[in-house]
């Protein structure tokens, strides 16, 4: 029955900023579908904890600052340890520095390359090396942005940080698909999370935001909820480097 593809019973789902916004959402949908859920965030995840269990799934948490490398083998350790396998990894947790590009300091720079980019591709690696080890494939989903096609205002980093994101999805794609590992991402609209605070408390970015999103609306949290579970099951297996976009028909436009 075509709904069985997309029962994650059995599996084990890593999810990075799993503390808040879209990737609390993305556990609960997971843990909705059948996926034992690990975790990460520099800080404690017990609201999701309650949510997943309330789903009636099984929850794990791994505190990482992942503006840095030094947890990333620890992440993958730790999870195999909890439930058994690493069978999916969502790397969600990104962060945003605005600041106009004349200014832009090399602190912001690092910061949100590091976490957006640099840690996205070793814990990468570090998930597929387990993938590989376990002999069973796997899913790696990404999360994008329309600041993967667009380029954005006072967010330089951030923009070259999700355009590094849907080419590295391609990169990994076509170099880890021989072992049955599928490397997708989803590119978020403008979503009512905190990244998107200091917009939506912005009147007039507001609703020029607003007025631009056929759909008319700031996305939610439940929003991504299809596609984290489609990307993440059998029904997406033929589906391998492609960027998804959750976006209320922003990119249409
Ligand atoms: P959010 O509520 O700000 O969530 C970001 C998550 O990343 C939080 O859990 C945050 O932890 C975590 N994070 C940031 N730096 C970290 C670090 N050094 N170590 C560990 N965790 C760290 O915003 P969100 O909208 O849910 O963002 C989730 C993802 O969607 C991000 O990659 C973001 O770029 C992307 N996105 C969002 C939108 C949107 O409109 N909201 C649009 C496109 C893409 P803390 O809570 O501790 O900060």
């Amino acid at each position: 029955m075509i709904l069985d593809l997309f029962k994650l019973n059995g599996k084990t789902a890593v999810v990075t900023g799993a503390n808040t916004g879209l990737g609390q959402g993305m556990c609960v949908a997971l843990a909705e579908a059948g996926a034992n859920v690990v975790g990460v965030a520099r800080r404690e995840c017990s609201e999701t904890k309650t949510l997943v269990e309330k789903a009636g799934g099984k929850f794990y948490e791994v505190i990482a600052d992942l503006s840095n490398l030094s947890k990333i083998d620890e992440i993958i350790t730790k999870s195999v340890e909890a439930f058994g396998s690493v069978d999916i990894l969502v790397n969600n947790a990104g962060v945003i520095k605005r600041q106009d590009a004349i200014e832009f300091s090399l602190e912001n720079w690092d910061v949100v390359m590091d976490t957006n980019l640099k840690t996205v591709f070793f814990l990468s690696q570090a998930a597929a090396k387990q993938m590989i080890k376990q002999g069973n494939g796997g899913k790696i989903i990404n999360v994008a942005s329309m600041l993967s096609y667009q380029g954005g205002i006072r967010v330089p980093a951030y923009t070259a940080s999700k355009s590094g994101i849907l080419g590295l999805t391609r990169a990994l794609a076509n170099e880890w698909a021989k072992y049955n590992i599928n490397i997708n991402a989803i590119a978020p609209g403008y979503m009512a999370t905190n990244n998107t605070k200091q917009l939506r408390d912005d009147a007039d970015r507001s609703e020029e935001i607003l007025d631009r999103i056929p759909q008319g609306r700031w996305g939610t949290k439940e929003d991504m909820q299809g596609a984290i579970v489609y990307l993440s099951s059998k029904a997406s297996d033929y589906v391998n480097g492609f960027t998804l976009a959750v976006d209320g028909g922003w990119l249409a436009r």
